[in-house]
């Protein structure tokens, strides 16, 4: 129940009527007896100024997630943004001081490593290849090299998203990235796939089927699509003896990044809470 008193905070993107996180964050607040609450905005684009100014003299707001397809645009409308989020230019969640300024930063990349870490998977030293240099893509690249990831190698059919992400990650991170061709799979210790592939069970795999083959036990295998969460890819891996990660782990690890940057989940997150 939203109450005079209530707390707020927002998730804006547009469309918006399949995220989970306002029915999960929104869960999570009734659950533990707190007087807040999560709103879904659906917005044009060419509104988003006019919020970010709103946001700012909106006194009961807390701050917001920032979804598809607005994480780019919001960057340059806030007061402060995090060294990472100003290297990916790219911001998912927003804080509102009392004083009404507002702060970016991404924690995609984090809830990456997390649950990588539920996995045992520790980046330093190790090798990766990254299928997709998109915004989530970026995101994780940034986390694991922030990690002390030895090896990055990164592939996508658009090559200039490749040619940018590694002169960025380059230059804040030195001779760890590579966007050489693949290598034989069993060589890396972690793959990655980062792109919308395999998204809504179309049984796709970002790479062929006969290059996946090469896939050895000791690889994690993650992929970023929440839906379906046990895609075409996890299933080859798994018949392949890997270890896998699935996208809502990802996004279950990344609540909790999200709750506390706003201000309304303290640390550690109640257990049983899920995430989009
Ligand atoms: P995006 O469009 O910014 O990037 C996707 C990239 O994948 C593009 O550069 C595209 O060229 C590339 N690509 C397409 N086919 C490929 C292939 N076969 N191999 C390698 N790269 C390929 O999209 P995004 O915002 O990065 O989102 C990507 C996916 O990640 C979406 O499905 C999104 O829902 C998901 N996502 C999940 C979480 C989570 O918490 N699990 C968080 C953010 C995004």
């Amino acid at each position: 129940m939203i109450h005079g008193t209530t707390g707020l905070v927002a998730i804006v993107g547009s469309p918006i009527a399949q995220v989970q996180s306002p029915t999960n964050f929104n869960r999570w607040f009734q659950a533990q007896g707190l007087d807040l609450a999560m709103l879904p905005i659906d917005l044009q684009a060419e509104a988003i100024p006019a919020l970010m100014s709103t946001l700012r003299g909106w006194n009961n707001l807390r701050g917001c997630v920032i979804t598809v397809p607005y994480k780019q645009a919001v960057v340059p409308l806030l007061d402060e943004v995090s060294a990472r989020a100003r290297l990916l230019q790219s911001v998912n969640v927003i804080r509102r001081t009392a004083q009404g300024q507002l702060l970016g930063d991404n924690v995609d990349g984090e809830g990456f490593i997390k649950a990588a870490a539920s996995h045992g998977f520790n980046p330093a030293g190790k090798r990766a290849l990254l299928l997709g240099a998109g915004g989530a893509g970026a995101a994780i690249a940034y986390s694991l090299l922030s990690g002390g990831l030895a090896v990055l190698d990164i592939i996508d059919p658009d090559a200039a998203r490749v040619a940018h992400l590694s002169s960025a990650l380059g230059e804040a991170f030195g001779e760890a990235v590579l966007d050489a061709q693949v290598q034989h799979l069993a060589t890396y210790d972690l793959v990655i796939n980062a792109s919308a592939v395999g998204m809504g069970d179309t049984g796709e795999t970002p790479l062929p089927a006969e290059q996946l083959a090469d896939l050895a036990p000791h690889t994690l295998v993650a992929d970023v699509v929440t839906k379906p969460a046990n895609t075409a890819l996890l299933k080859l891996a798994k018949a392949k003896g890997c270890r896998v990660q699935a996208g809502p782990e990802m996004a279950l690890a990344q609540m909790e990044d999200l709750g506390m940057f706003m201000g309304v989940m303290p640390e550690p997150m109640a257990a049983g809470a899920n995430s989009d």
